[in-house]
């Protein structure tokens, strides 16, 4: 191949997404580029899986509340699996200011439509989740169309969908450079050779700063590591559990498999691209888990099962979407610092929109445009676990 309508760089869930709402609206020459063998080896194969709505700020709700009805009728639309399980997404609060924090959430997310979402008294908490310390907890929301997905199926529909309609995917093929002209972007130089696109998409994951460097686009976007420890398996948690998010430590849990799938956002992390597991963060994770999952004592670790991947941070925490303004045909879908795989059906949309027709419906797309760095119009997402 040696052109395309199209070209998107990086087969994870959001390049994956968007190659099929491309086809969706009619674009068919379209090619997905990809250095890997394989897709998912990104941080699509890393994530912990979560779906929710639960956020605060009205553009990042908004992309949950297409996403989430999407992700329950994907193998309707698709014909391949989701696995999207609604097990809701509790956040338990101790103190006064946490409890604050989900009231105003809540009233925006209600606000903005979703219907699912309610305030929680601690009796209820007991009642959705009974094993958790419950004595010091205050209040909490719960979303119950929050859940799970399964992100490397989700990327595999999208993909298979899209090639059945003629988009291609070249695998082994490496971006290693971006050309352009006086009218914009003309095309990408790979280790196979040169191919000629007047649209080129940034999905390049938590390499998309390295990538639009090579753009000679200046993208502040941070791979930032995240480590994630599974349980062997164990009983004492029910799996029909929600994804429970402890907000005096940040600890968070769900079921997956036979046991439980933990995370914990160390504030100690820096940036940069690491991503080996470091086995001293079972001790930390341990520790903030059983304030609140007692009978995580008697849960065995197995450290050769953890891992570790990458966030693609931006400074607001929100992601990056749509054209570069000074760089025609140059498109961003990038920085979902943590949210990648839940806002990936409405990320695939809002491209596909906006390089077909130059305007979404679906969002405010200027509001994560590229230039609100450069105009300090930064709208801070603070509910990133
Ligand atoms: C531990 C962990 C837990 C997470 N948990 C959640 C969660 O619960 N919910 C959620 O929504 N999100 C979660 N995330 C975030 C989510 O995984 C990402 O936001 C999402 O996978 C991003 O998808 P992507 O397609 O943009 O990136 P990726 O999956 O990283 O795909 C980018 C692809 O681009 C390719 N590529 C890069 N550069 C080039 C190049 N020059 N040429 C060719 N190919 C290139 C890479 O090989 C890669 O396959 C988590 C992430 C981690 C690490």
């Amino acid at each position: 191949m040696n052109s395309a309508d199209v070209i998107i760089v990086g087969g994870g869930i959001v390049g994956s997404s968007i190659a099929y709402h491309l086809t969706e609206a009619g674009c068919r020459n379209v090619l997905v580029i990809e250095r890997e063998a394989h897709q998912g080896k990104g941080s699509t194969g890393k994530s912990m899986g979560g779906v929710r709505a639960q956020f605060t700020t009205s553009v990042n709700i908004l992309m949950s509340l297409f996403s989430i009805p999407f992700f329950s009728r994907f193998e309707d639309v698709i014909g391949h699996p989701s696995g999207y399980k609604p097990q809701g997404y509790l956040f338990v609060a101790t103190e006064e200011r946490h409890l604050d924090y989900l009231r105003d959430n809540y009233h925006r997310q209600v606000g903005l439509g979703l219907k699912s979402v309610s305030l929680l008294q601690p009796d209820d908490i007991a009642r959705i989740a009974p094993e958790i310390r419950n004595d010091d907890i205050i209040g909490g929301n719960f979303c119950a169309t929050d859940g799970f997905v399964d992100p490397h199926s989700v990327m595999t529909g999208f993909m298979s969908k899209a090639a059945e309609r003629g988009v291609e995917l070249l695998r082994e093929t490496e971006v290693t450079g971006i050309r352009a002209d006086a009218r914009g972007v003309s095309g990408v130089e790979t280790n196979r050779g040169f191919i000629g696109s007047r649209v080129i998409v940034n999905a390049a994951g938590p390499w998309a700063g390295l990538l639009a460097k090579r753009a000679g686009v200046d993208l502040p976007i941070e791979p930032l590591r995240r480590m994630l420890v599974p349980t062997e398996p164990f009983d004492k948690v029910s799996q029909k559990s929600p994804m429970v998010v402890d907000m005096s430590t940040g600890f968070h849990y769900r079921p997956e498999g036979l046991g439980l799938l933990m995370a914990w956002n160390d504030p100690s992390e820096t940036p940069g691209f690491k991503t080996n597991f470091d086995p001293a963060f079972i001790e930390k994770i341990l520790s903030r888990g059983v304030q609140r999952l007692p009978v995580l004592k008697e849960a065995e670790v197995n450290p050769r099962r953890a891992w570790a991947g990458l966030y693609a941070m931006t400074p607001d925490h929100h992601s990056v979407l749509g054209p570069v303004p000074d760089l025609p045909g140059f498109f961003l879908a990038n920085g979902f610092s943590g949210h990648g795989v839940m806002h990936s059906p409405a990320t695939g949309r809002i491209l596909a929109d906006l390089i077909l027709k130059g305007a979404t419906d679906l969002i405010d797309a200027p509001s994560l445009g590229f230039d609100r760095f450069a105009k300090g119009r930064l709208i801070e997402e603070t509910a990133v676990l």
